[in-house]
């Protein structure tokens, strides 16, 4: 019965059939895209759908313990509407600029659920974080020593969490993050000692935060980066003088791009937590914190281009599209992935064509690195026709080399 309904559960996560196809037309909610296209006058756009996003919350609401605190990791998508509809969803917002900061108070998100990550903060952007009053996540003693300095000059006290480098890594992980030398957080061994001088900084120490790593579609490995979470904030909790309020354990749920790529199974992950939270009764009154980016994300966006030219070489097709790598890296395979493989790819046609044909998608970069989609069984494709790339939501227009060979900017919708 038990495994019945997680498997119900289970099944909110099955991704691509978010944007459902009808004769040859892709949608986006009830809208059929070329109608939203018109909206926009233009391709290339990326189109983000609200309700998807809300959607996506309120199932990880729905499996993860009550307890658990959720927050939106913003590099994933900045887009101020889009970081504006997440703050009214999510517990908090973790950024990683001054940029980013703005957004996220612009965004009504109140400043101590506002963190700060990132190995090198300047000057300007350590005393805005201050001036701020948001948790800064400490990434090495002499930042700790620049916090205590800018806090003294500005007469207040900054709240801070340590950012630790654990030990250990997330495995299966498409980044990782932890474990080994990093340019992140300290190193766990030297934390201790480090707790016991903290008195001598003028710091609020507020908790500490562990990520491991991103893009993470197996269960047992975030279960198993999650006892070791657990595990060390116990450890590390011991040597701290005083209380403190938080531990951020990272995040990394994965979502599929890829053929073969299977839907990550949170059943299990939240039962262990669940498990955790009762293992760790000195925990009990500590919010526990998960982070995430492209899970709330990533399957909400599409990344829409023009057939601009057709042709064939040497028995290839190609589709020449007015979109590319200017503005989605990450598809182009060149944001951190060994092999190219490729995103799952709609064509929406003016004339349905039930005809597949294997077809190449390049954009207009003068470089071979500019590809959407290589060798595909697509929809025979015509001049005109829009080609759709899912999973587009994350890592999209401000992931990408905008500038590169002075191509239009790309526009952003939020529907
Ligand atoms: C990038 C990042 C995230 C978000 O990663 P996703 O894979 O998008 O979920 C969360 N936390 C930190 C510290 C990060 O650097």
């Amino acid at each position: 019965m038990k495994k019945q309904s997680a498997q119900k559960k289970s099944a909110h996560h099955v991704s691509l059939n978010y944007f459902p196809m009808k004769k040859g037309r892709l949608f986006v909610g009830d809208k059929p895209l070329e109608q939203v296209v018109a909206m926009v006058g233009q391709t290339p756009l990326y189109i983000y759908d609200r309700q998807l996003i809300t959607e996506r919350m309120t199932s990880l609401r729905e499996i993860l313990p009550e307890k658990i605190q959720l927050h939106y990791a913003m590099k994933a998508n900045p887009m101020p509407a889009v970081v504006q509809h997440l703050a009214s969803l999510v517990d908090g917002l973790d950024v990683a600029s001054q940029g980013e900061m703005l957004t996220a108070i612009n965004a009504g998100m109140p400043p101590g659920n506002i963190s700060f990550a990132g190995p090198g903060k300047t000057d300007a952007e350590l005393k805005a974080a201050i001036a701020a009053q948001i948790v800064l996540n400490v990434e090495s003693e002499n930042e700790l020593r620049r916090i205590d300095a800018f806090g003294k000059a500005l007469g207040l006290t900054p709240d801070i969490a340590l950012r630790v480098n654990p030990d250990f890594e997330l495995k299966s992980s498409g980044m990782k993050m932890s474990g080994g030398a990093k340019q992140f957080g300290i190193d766990a061994e030297l934390l201790p000692e480090l707790l016991t001088r903290l008195a001598e900084f003028s710091v609020h120490f507020v908790g500490f935060h562990i990520f491991s790593g991103s893009q993470n579609l197996n269960s047992e490995a975030l279960m198993d980066v999650h006892n070791k979470t657990f595990e060390l904030a116990a450890q590390l909790s011991e040597s701290v003088q005083g209380d403190f309020g938080q531990i951020n354990i990272g995040g990394g749920f994965g979502i599929p791009y890829f053929p073969g790529d299977k839907v990550l199974d949170l059943q299990p992950v939240a039962e262990n937590l669940q498990r955790l939270l009762t293992a760790y009764p000195q925990f009990k009154d500590k919010e526990i914190i998960i982070e995430l980016g492209r899970y709330l994300v990533g399957e909400a966006g599409i990344y829409v281009s023009k057939v601009i030219d057709k042709k064939d070489s040497r028995g290839q097709n190609y589709l020449i599209t007015d979109g590319g790598l200017h503005h989605h890296l990450s598809n182009s395979g060149n944001f951190g992935q060994v092999i190219r493989k490729n995103y799952p790819v709609r064509i929406s046609q003016r004339k349905e064509s039930s005809v597949l044909e294997n077809t190449t998608v390049v954009g207009p970069l003068c470089t071979p690195l500019d590809t959407l989609a290589n060798k595909m069984d697509l929809p025979k494709a015509e001049i005109g026709d829009l080609v759709v790339i899912l999973q587009s939501g994350a890592y999209g227009k401000s992931a990408s080399p905008e500038h590169f060979l002075g191509h239009p900017a790309v526009k952003e919708l939020l529907l």
